[in-house]
């Protein structure tokens, strides 16, 4: 990864661009440049060798004219508040994209998940949750998971908040487990939603799916329900995928159940048998008709971008792609499905539980994912039509769509 590229400048200068596409009025695009309000805490934590270790934290809460803001939690030991700061914009724009009633954004801890011991995890996680706990709520700010962030940790954090307030508040938080309040169809949503908009851009492109084959960095909660969903729904043949230990290639195509058990068993996808070991920098670089980044943000940038050979980019991470980068892309005619898009389903799928939270009926699993198509297939229609309207990239062009719709709110409420 290269870490010495500020996502929160990235965030902007793609707000910049299609702020000035759309001639949009200097004081919307100052409010649009800034998140709105920051938390920083610092918060002890009781480790297994009887040790107190001092945590940092954040909650960024970006613009809430759309509604109560709304975006997960990153455990990460490289969390930086530009990171979150970045995450929670992009939330705000992702929000928009599909028009869900909500603001956007984000929280992250510094820490290594992978050093800590189950307790250690749950000990941290309320910790968090208590330092955080009067800046959000179920009509003010809602988290969910992220990277090295899961359900049961969800689990923690609500049953934490719930005891602050002396009674269960499910809808404080989404990504639950299902006996908690979670919903049918969250734990794939993120790449769920990335596939109904997958599946528009190959009808639009004329790719015969079927025949398509896909390379996918990163094997977390995104990464391998895009293997498995991309073999399951369409029949395209995943030829590579990776971790942040290395990638594993195969011409003939990869067992996503094959390597997901040997992720299971050794923590890693590399070392299966009968595959050949790559670099995260070359599984980019593959000769595929669809790249799928699922793992962190800036791992697309003017020094790798004029070697990607792929037809379709579906950006199931956040901020995968710089500016610079980006460029190029549109310049090579390679068709990028932007982050804030083509992830947006695991949000949209967040604001169902949060719905069902609300009023405590429970969907079946098959609304979930009928409600899910509609919104993915109606956001990525709008981008498109944007990108041909006004000749803009799809990226710039999502901006449009999603920064209209906050202004809009801005507006009726008489902020700008
Ligand atoms: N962390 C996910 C994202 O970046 C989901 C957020 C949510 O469900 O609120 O979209």
């Amino acid at each position: 990864m290269v870490e010495e590229i500020n996502p929160f400048e990235n965030a902007q200068k793609q707000l910049d661009i299609a702020a000035g596409k759309m001639k949009l009025e200097p004081s919307v695009h100052a409010m649009l440049r800034e998140p709105m309000r920051i938390l920083e805490v610092s918060f002890p934590v009781r480790m297994d060798n009887g040790e107190t270790k001092i945590f940092k934290g954040f909650r960024v809460q970006y613009n809430d004219a759309c509604g109560p803001t709304k975006g997960g939690i990153r455990f990460h030991p490289d969390e930086t508040i530009d990171t979150v700061k970045a995450l929670a914009a992009w939330m705000t724009w992702k929000c928009a994209v599909v028009d869900i009633p909500y603001g956007g954004g984000k929280g992250g801890v510094i820490c290594n998940t992978k050093e800590m011991s189950e307790g250690e995890l749950e000990r941290l996680s309320r910790g968090y949750i208590r330092a955080i706990n009067y800046f959000i709520g179920p009509e003010k700010d809602i988290p969910a998971p992220d990277v090295y962030t899961t359900p049961q940790i969800m689990a923690w954090m609500m049953d934490e908040y719930s005891k602050l307030k002396g009674y269960n508040v499910p809808g404080m938080i989404t990504g639950k487990p299902i006996p908690l309040g979670g919903s049918l169809g969250r734990g794939d949503a993120t790449a769920r939603g990335g596939m109904y908009a997958l599946k528009e851009a190959a009808k639009y492109l004329g790719i015969d799916l079927k025949k398509a084959t896909v390379a996918i960095q990163g094997y977390g909660n995104a990464g391998q329900f895009a293997a498995r969903l991309v073999t399951e729904m369409f029949g395209s043949k995943v030829v590579a995928v990776s971790d942040s230990k290395g990638g594993i290639y195969s011409e003939k195509g990869l067992d996503w159940k094959a390597v997901l058990e040997h992720k299971k068993k050794t923590e890693s996808v590399t070392g299966l048998k009968g595959t050949k070991e790559i670099t995260n920098e070359e599984i980019l670089e593959l000769n595929v008709d669809v790249l799928i980044p699922a793992a962190l943000e800036n791992v697309i940038t003017e020094k790798n971008v004029a070697r990607i050979k792929a037809k379709i980019i579906l950006e199931l991470a956040n901020g995968p792609t710089t500016p610079e980068a980006d460029k190029i892309l549109h310049k090579n005619k390679i068709f990028v499905i932007p982050d804030f898009l083509a992830n947006a389903g695991g949000v949209t799928v967040s604001y169902f539980e949060w719905v069902q939270n609300t009023y405590g009926y429970y969907w079946e699993e098959q609304e979930v994912h009928e409600n899910l198509e509609k919104k993915m297939v109606k956001a990525f229609k709008d981008v498109l039509e944007m990108a041909e309207k006004y000749k803009v990239d799809n990226r710039t062009a999502a901006y449009m769509v999603s920064v209209n719709r906050v202004a809009e709110a801005m507006k009726l409420r008489g902020w700008v």
